[in-house]
């Protein structure tokens, strides 16, 4: 897995992220940064409001 550091040292997960949060910031990592997947648990609660996972977060 490849790691954007560059994106990371600038896109900190705040301290106790809301769902809407967590959810913005795995989004955007997905495009910028492989290093990690989306969790299940978090993934289950973007379908649940329609937001299409995007295709490099799922194994
Ligand atoms: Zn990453």
């Amino acid at each position: 897995m490849k790691l954007n550091k560059d994106w990371h040292l600038h896109n900190i997960m705040p301290e106790n992220p809301t769902m809407e949060q967590r959810i913005a910031w795995h989004l955007a990592h997905a495009q910028h940064c492989a290093c990690r997947e989306i969790p299940a648990k978090l993934a289950e609660e973007m379908k649940k409001r329609n937001i299409e996972l995007p295709q490099t977060a799922i194994k």
